[in-house]
């Protein structure tokens, strides 16, 4: 048998060949890992490892023992480069050849790249895997004053922790509205005004024109003519997929690898998960390609089922969290669709809960420094059973007695 190849040793990587192990597979696992670095968690990089002097491996999903101990072989520094889909082989960077029963492709996402001038001048960042964060935090450690382009996670999540270090920052995001892909306008404005709090200078509608500098970033032009001095530009303004392997190789793709509910390609033999994969979730009506922990993981619990029996489709609800300073957001459903919310009672300050409709349908809840509501919400939708607009508009509703 020539086992499951992996290319790509990220979250999503790295979960397909513990659950094959873990369900009994006894076949070859391989993980093809384009990083020189065994799979780690990205999550940590733009909330604490970018602020703190933490060590690499405490960012390592398990020890380097772990791989052993389940006979899983980890090739750092090495990179798929093609498909033979009638051979069952893929080509590494080195020209070797490598035989597969199964191939997954769990090859995330890369940023985005800005086309404007300056943009590769030295001291402008991105943030995508340890050694950009490894390189951002250094560069901080040297500098007074940051300019951050994007409002998403990312963005203000280094907002926040280089806040918290006493430099100045600047965050310019070109829509009206912060995280606006993934978060509806309450909370959106609440973390506005929370960042603002913080000290961060946030400017909304405001495009980069152009990064300033001869020899290394000097600031950024603003696409109304003005300038602001920056010692480090951080480009936060999201990520491609990384699908460039499954297009080549005639595989279906759609701003990312189409997968079925089995996360199955185009080629039976071939599944894509995680960052990179594109897929029709029972949580909205279109194809989506998630960003997440939860996504990648259980997107490879599924694929592991599949490669050793007849498995399960993938219907997990999605999740997902941002910790930006002392306020952990906490999204559960897809509500970037959602035409109606409606604000829980507020209770203390600094915690908030929106319930996010489409009509009459609740497409998910959204909570700030609120973990048990969030649970709760989990439970809701992966059972079911939902929340009438009406009643979560009543001045005494609550969520914990309506689950009960
Ligand atoms: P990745 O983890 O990106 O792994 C893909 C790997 O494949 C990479 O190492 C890449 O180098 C490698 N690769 C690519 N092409 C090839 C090839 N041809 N051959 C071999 N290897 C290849 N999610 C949350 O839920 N909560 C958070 O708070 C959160 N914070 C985040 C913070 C940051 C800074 C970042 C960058 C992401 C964050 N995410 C968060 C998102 C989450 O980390 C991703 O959704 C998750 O890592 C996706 O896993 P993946 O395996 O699909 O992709």
């Amino acid at each position: 048998d020539a086992g499951v190849v992996i290319a790509g040793g990220g979250q999503a990587g790295f979960q397909v060949a513990a659950s094959l192990r873990q369900l009994g597979f006894a076949g070859p696992v391989t993980i093809i890992a384009a990083e020189d670095r065994l799979p780690y968690q990205r999550p940590p990089l733009s909330k604490t490892y970018i602020k703190t002097d933490a060590g690499f491996d405490s960012l390592l999903i398990r020890p380097d023992s772990f791989y052993a101990k389940n006979d899983i072989t980890v090739r750092t520094g090495e990179r798929v480069v093609s498909i033979d889909r009638q051979g069952s082989t893929v080509t590494l960077d080195s020209g070797e050849q490598l035989a597969y029963g199964h191939l997954v492709l769990a090859t995330g996402a890369a940023n985005r790249t800005l086309p404007v001038a300056g943009a590769t001048l030295p001291g402008v960042h991105g943030l995508r895997t340890a050694a950009d964060a490894e390189a951002l935090r250094a560069a901080i450690d040297a500098a007074n004053r940051l300019v951050i382009v994007g409002g998403g996670f990312i963005g203000l999540e280094v907002a926040a922790a280089v806040r918290s270090l006493g430099k100045d920052v600047v965050l310019i995001e070109a829509a009206d509205r912060l995280m606006g892909r993934t978060v509806s306008r309450p909370v959106s404005a609440f973390f506005l005004d929370q960042h603002r709090g913080m000290g961060t200078e946030i400017r909304l509608e405001t495009a980069l024109a152009a990064v300033l500098g001869d020899d290394r970033a000097e600031g950024v032009l603003l696409a109304d003519g003005t300038t602001i001095a920056a010692d480090i530009v951080l480009i936060a303004a999201g990520v491609v997929p990384e699908d460039r392997l499954a297009r080549d190789a005639g595989l279906a793709t759609d701003n990312g690898i189409v997968v079925d509910t089995f996360m199955t390609t185009s080629d039976p033999r071939i599944f894509a998960i995680g960052d990179c994969a594109v897929f029709e979730s029972p949580f909205t009506d279109r194809p989506v390609r998630l960003e997440s922990v939860q996504n990648a993981v259980d997107q490879a619990k599924t694929v592991a089922a599949r490669v050793i029996g007849p498995g399960e489709p993938y219907r997990s609800v999605p999740w997902f969290w941002s910790d930006q300073g002392p306020f952990k957001l906490q999204v559960v459903g897809l509500t970037a669709g959602s035409d109606h919310v409606e604000l829980g009672r507020l209770g203390e300050e600094g915690r908030l809960i929106a319930y996010c409709f489409r009509g009459d349908r609740l497409l998910g809840i959204e909570t700030v420094n609120r973990p048990g509501e969030h649970m709760l919400g989990r439970r809701i939708l992966g059972q079911d059973l939902t929340i009438a607009r009406a009643e979560v508009a009543r001045h005494d509703f609550d969520l914990k007695a309506h689950v009960a």
